[in-house]
């Protein structure tokens, strides 16, 4: 049995007529119904943003909820991953996860999965409607970022083809500090397309660590770099070894005490040396709470999505902010296709070695199969299908295109999803462009 009132809240949403809902929206009592029963929404991580918002996604009347995380829960997540006891210590955090929402929230059905997100393949991922994401890497979000821009197809005029795309929502924290997103892949900016906003980790030049240290921080980085090698050569630093973290924080105190510095405590040792940042459960839950909020936004349109990345600061008060990034629209994920001129005379092999010399893909390719329009020019595995397509290499590309620029595929072992490259061909294409420069003086 439901609580009574439990989906009043939600009903003053989708039931309502607004000044601020999205396009089409239509307030109805079906909309609960398919947000119940049809809708599918994947959350990535289990942890203290996946705990967060599966209640959050759950309580907001989302019924068909799938979460993947590849962790075991720790003692030391029970203090904000709050769906955990401490009998579940040990257990894969999906599995408990998804029980204890299934427990608190009648009728919801949480299906867990237990293991990396690179070990589903594409169409797990494509059953989805929504995927948000509760992760904290950056390598994480690159690589469910690429699966799901590789989905997108656009349309000839350069739209993105709606029933491609899968919406993605995506929150971060770090200590006081967090962000929630939306990325609609092929409309707004991908993970890829800012990726640049994402800082570097902190480092400290090496002369203050040297000669002037003034935190119990960079006493334990001199240890950590410096004198470790000067003192134990040949030794390779483990961070999981006890003796070598104790070995870095009596060391580190022995400085801190001769640069009459306070706080250098083991705890704060493995915090420097791990680069870990503390976790605080009120981040997560406001991070989260935004995140579920433009889940039910793009899920029902009964208002329009955040526009499209908002920052949370809450170091020194409450601050928020949201702002509109652009999207790069050469994008090597997400754009319908990274710019690529060549000569109308080359062959498909001359064309292959250009794409492996270029600097915007070299380092992301080793042996790149082409496809263009669903055809396959050259693929390099199977061996039958490379036996089939290797007589193309010599062909000119010109003559497989169709003598036409457009739009070629790229699958590589290396890339994560598919690199789209638009080529055009000198002196074929350009006649607009020809004729702006004549007109145009
Ligand atoms: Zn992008």
């Amino acid at each position: 049995m439901d609580m009574q009132g439990r989906w009043e809240d939600i009903d003053h949403l989708l039931l309502r007529q607004g000044t601020l809902v999205g396009p089409e929206f239509e307030p109805c009592a079906e909309l609960r119904e398919s947000l119940h029963n049809d809708l599918r929404v994947l959350v990535i991580g289990a942890g203290g943003l996946g705990c967060e918002l599966l209640k959050d996604l759950a309580l907001s009347g989302f019924g068909n909820i799938d979460v993947i995380d590849m962790d075991t829960i720790d003692v030391s997540n029970l203090n904000r991953q709050f769906l955990f006891r401490m009998h579940d210590v040990g257990k894969p955090k999906a599995v408990v996860a998804a029980e204890k929402v299934m427990q608190r929230v009648k009728g919801v059905k949480v299906v867990p999965h237990y293991g990396r997100i690179e070990e589903k393949d594409d169409e797990f991922y494509r059953q989805f409607q929504i995927i948000a994401l509760g992760l904290d890497s950056l390598e994480a979000r690159s690589y469910i970022n690429s699966v799901v821009c590789s989905f997108l197809e656009y349309e000839a005029d350069g739209s993105p083809a709606l029933p491609t795309i899968i919406p993605m929502v995506d929150g971060g924290t770090e200590g006081f500090k967090g962000h929630a997103r939306v990325i609609i892949p092929g409309v707004t900016p991908c993970f890829y397309c800012t990726l640049g906003l994402f800082p570097p980790q902190v480092t400290y030049p090496l002369c203050t660590l040297a000669e002037t240290p003034r935190s119990p921080a960079h006493c334990i980085e001199y240890v950590h770099l410096i004198q470790w090698g000067q003192e134990r050569p040949g030794d390779s630093f483990d961070a999981d070894n006890p003796e070598h973290m104790k070995w870095i924080f009596d060391k580190a105190f022995k400085r801190a005490e001769q640069f009459k510095i306070a706080g250098v405590t083991y705890s704060l040792t493995q915090g420097v040396v791990k680069n870990i940042i503390p976790a605080i459960a009120s981040t997560n839950a406001i991070i989260s709470a935004a995140c579920a909020l433009e889940t039910l936004k793009i899920a029902t349109m009964c208002c329009r999505s955040m526009d499209n990345y908002m920052m949370y600061m809450g170091t020194q008060g409450v601050y928020t902010h949201t702002l509109s990034h652009e999207k790069d629209p050469n994008c090597l994920v997400c754009s319908p296709g990274v710019p690529f001129e060549v000569d109308s005379s080359i062959s498909l092999q001359k064309f292959i070695e250009l794409l492996l010399e270029d600097p915007q893909f070299k380092d992301k390719l080793s042996k790149p199969s082409i496809s263009y329009q669903k055809r396959n020019l050259y693929m390099q595995a199977p061996p039958v299908l490379e036996e089939m397509t290797r007589p193309h290499l010599n062909s000119p590309l010109f003559e497989l295109m169709e003598k036409a620029g457009g739009t070629l595929n790229v699958n590589d072992k290396k890339l994560t999803g598919i690199l789209r490259v638009n080529v055009s061909f000198r002196g074929h294409n350009d006649t607009v462009m020809d004729m702006d420069t004549a007109g145009g003086g």
